[in-house]
């Protein structure tokens, strides 16, 4: 199966698609075409979720063995998520269930792609018959950064470089990278926010002479953001198991649909909703559920994409973004697979920050709602789920349950079962879990941890426990501009550990 750019490139291999991450024309890599043959999910209810992953990047990459992609899904998915099932379904209050989905090593969602993603790379590497040394460059909004680093940590032939907003992450997304071990692994703060960093990285893919420095010195640049293949295909996976799980315990009946909310900012998550739509999941809407930075619950209510506003630090940071990437790719598909009108959109985007569909083109987004909430409604939901429920969802998750709650009640989203992804632990944020349970504020986000678990009784991560007595390894910080200066000395220091 060829993989083109949204943008009109030439097709690429599968393997290139994953090891180039971003098309040469700046677009994103779409499969040519759908695949047309896709099995009966419902019958699927007994595979284990490495099985399961091995059916999906079967379609995908047509090319590769069903023992290889097997062997590729049972290493990402062994010892490195601590449930049983790799996620969770669970149902709190009548017809709504949570995909759990932080049970990886980071604890957010991003663990499920960023497992399966460095084994894809090593073996598109393969294929290609690749030598040198990738270096993976990585923008982050608090938890790609920290699922990235701990899933390329020591893979031979491979260095990793994190960028993330100093003041954009929570205490604990900071702690959780700043403290990351492994021998190939590189950490950086920014005076800047994640759009900053995210276009930073675009520029230094499509830079000739940064691309030239690097493979004067053996090293190629890939990516572990959400542009690549490599991080959606594997997304898609959950949201059959979802369906599968829901069947399985009669929480819904064959042919029956649920709708699906996700709390949205690179777009990454739920546009692997739509495709596992697209490959035949019975789901009704898909609900894109923003905070603040609200551009595309803006853009589902009204077909404009307007990026002219100002960019809110939240307290649901890894949606804190006002460009997200991966809308490219549902643009494309809205488009009917246009190219030569993505390009054009995308175009008027960068030029003017803003485009609008025309009537014809807006038919094409009737199967997703938009909805956001503010930080004051987040805190709401997140105390109202634990004093009813006993269930305390993280601050993101908190965005999706609010704005599903408010498309019921304004009967805009259909009757029927709706599933949220739950997308990391709540521990994650530990000051917002206390303004939410309207504890003490403390300074020490290890304390603030435990006056939560004291009232709470919800277990503290293990590794969180462990964090707080290890060493800051990364706490450089620079202006963006000083960005490329980082990757430059990235790179020169791959050819000293080869010399030496
Ligand atoms: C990354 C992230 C999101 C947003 O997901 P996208 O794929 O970027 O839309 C939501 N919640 C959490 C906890 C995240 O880490």
């Amino acid at each position: 199966m060829k993989y083109v750019s949204t943008r009109g490139a030439a097709g690429v291999t599968a393997a290139e698609a994953l090891v180039y991450g971003l098309a040469a024309d700046g677009g994103l890599y779409v499969p040519e075409s759908m695949p047309q043959q896709v099995p009966d999910w419902a019958t699927m209810c007994d595979l284990t979720y490495p099985e399961l992953a091995a059916e999906v990047l079967r379609l995908f990459f047509p090319e590769w063995s069903q023992e290889r992609c097997l062997e590729i899904c049972r290493r990402a998915y062994t010892g490195t998520f601590c449930a049983q099932g790799i996620v969770r379904v669970r149902e709190v209050g009548a017809q709504r269930y949570f995909t759990e989905l932080y049970y990886g090593r980071t604890l957010a969602f991003k663990d499920l792609a960023l497992s399966v993603f460095p084994h894809l790379l090593q073996a598109a590497k393969e294929d290609l018959g690749m030598t040198g040394t990738t270096l993976i460059l990585t923008a982050t909004s608090g938890d790609t950064g920290k699922a990235a680093l701990e899933g390329f940590r020591d893979v031979p032939g491979t260095e990793i470089l994190v960028f993330y907003p100093e003041h954009g992450v929570s205490s604990m997304q900071r702690a959780q990278m700043r403290t990351q071990p492994g021998d190939n692994v590189h950490v950086c703060g920014i005076e800047g926010n994640f759009d900053d960093a995210q276009s930073f990285l675009k520029d230094v893919f499509e830079s000739p002479e940064l691309r030239a420095y690097a493979a004067a010195q053996g090293v190629h640049f890939s990516s572990a953001n959400s542009i690549n293949i490599g991080r959606l295909l594997p997304q898609i996976v959950y949201y059959i198991r979802t369906y599968t799980e829901l069947l399985k315990h009669g929480d819904l009946a064959r042919g029956e649909t649920f709708h699906a909310a996700v709390p949205t900012g690179n777009f990454g998550n739920i546009l692997a909703g739509y495709f596992a739509k697209r490959l035949g999941v019975p789901i009704g809407r898909l609900v894109c559920a923003s905070n603040a930075n609200h551009v595309l619950a803006d853009f589902f209510a009204t077909g404009t994409y307007d990026r002219r506003r100002e960019f809110a630090a939240t307290l649901s940071p890894s949606m804190d973004i006002l460009i997200s990437s991966n809308f490219e790719r549902f643009l494309y598909y809205v488009l009917g697979e246009d190219a030569a009108k993505t390009a054009e959109y995308m175009r008027r985007l960068k030029e003017d920050s803003v485009f609008t569909l025309c009537e014809e083109e807006r038919a094409g987004i009737t199967d997703f709602l938009g909805g956001w909430q503010d930080d004051a409604a987040t805190l709401t939901t997140m105390r109202e789920m634990y004093g009813r429920y006993g269930y305390l969802p993280d601050p993101h998750t908190a965005v999706a349950i609010g704005v599903v709650r408010e498309l019921q009640e304004a009967a805009k989203l259909p009757e029927g079962p709706v599933v949220i992804m739950a997308t990391a632990n709540p521990y994650k944020f530990p000051d917002a879990l206390a303004e939410a349970l309207e504890l003490p504020r403390k300074d020490n986000p290890y304390e603030m941890m435990w006056e939560v678990a004291n009232t709470t009784n919800l277990p503290i991560p293990t590794s969180f426990l462990q964090m707080e007595h290890e060493p800051v390894r990364f706490d450089e910080v620079v202006a963006k501009e000083d960005m490329e200066r980082v990757v430059r000395r990235c790179i020169d220091g791959v050819k000293e550990k080869r010399n030496g």
